[in-house]
């Protein structure tokens, strides 16, 4: 069987699947182990009926991407030494690891310096590594948010609490208490992706679920939003 691909957005994430058209009756739609979605339609059924599927099935396609993640290795091409390179911000940066008095990561010149006060192993730098993006990632989604927030002080009254985590499917979320949480990956994405995802939740304070108003305010502050969130897709890991 053939398999073409497409893609439906669900919240702030674009699902991609594959599809394909088969002698069956009925539609089949897997979640493979290495995270990948493929949909065995019956022939004579259209994209939109295809796209209606993943759409309908997408909580369930994000919770078998959580169950699945759990499996995986979090970053199986990941392997934290020199010459390596690692984003920040929309940027490439390499990586020199090297031994040192203290613990320390700096970033410049297009290198991300890590020095280990003891024998630099792939977990040591990798503990390094993503301390310094969580201490990044605080400063920057804080002042992002306060920046966005602007755009919205009509509806927002109390500036709205943070918090940092990693996610396996999502960029953000807003809870029913009107706390964003941001996924630490967001980092390695260029400023106006993370504005984008930010945006995006404080849109939510206002329109709680995706439709068409929900849209329309989106694009009214931020007109170019898909264009960040296509190439937003680009930093998933
Ligand atoms: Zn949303």
């Amino acid at each position: 069987m053939e398999l073409r691909s497409d893609s439906v957005t669900w919240g702030t994430i674009d699902i991609v699947y594959r599809y394909g058209f088969s002698r069956r009756k009925t539609f089949a739609l897997r979640v493979h182990p290495d995270l990948t979605v493929t949909v065995k339609a019956p022939f004579g059924s259209s994209l939109s009926d295809i796209q209606g599927l993943v759409k309908r099935r997408a909580a369930w396609i994000s919770r078998a991407w959580s169950d699945f993640a759990q499996y995986l290795p979090r970053q199986p091409q990941r392997r934290y030494i020199s010459g390596e390179t690692h984003r920040y911000m929309g940027k490439q940066y390499r990586l020199k690891v090297q031994q040192g008095d203290i613990d320390s990561v700096k970033c410049m010149r297009g290198y991300l310096w890590i020095t280990t006060s003891h024998n630099p192993t792939p977990g040591k730098t990798k503990n390094l590594l993503e301390g310094w993006y969580r201490t990044h990632a605080k400063k920057i989604f804080q002042e992002r948010l306060l920046v966005c927030g602007q755009k919205l002080t009509r509806e927002i009254k109390n500036p709205p609490t943070l918090q940092i985590k990693k996610m396996v499917s999502r960029w953000g979320s807003l809870s029913r208490a009107g706390r964003i949480t941001l996924n630490l990956e967001l980092i390695k994405a260029p400023r106006e992706c993370i504005d984008y995802v930010i945006l995006h939740e404080l849109c939510h304070f206002k329109v709680r679920h995706h439709g068409p108003k929900f849209w329309k305010l989106l694009q009214d502050l931020m007109p170019d939003f898909k264009e960040r969130r296509k190439k937003l897709n680009f930093y998933a890991e």
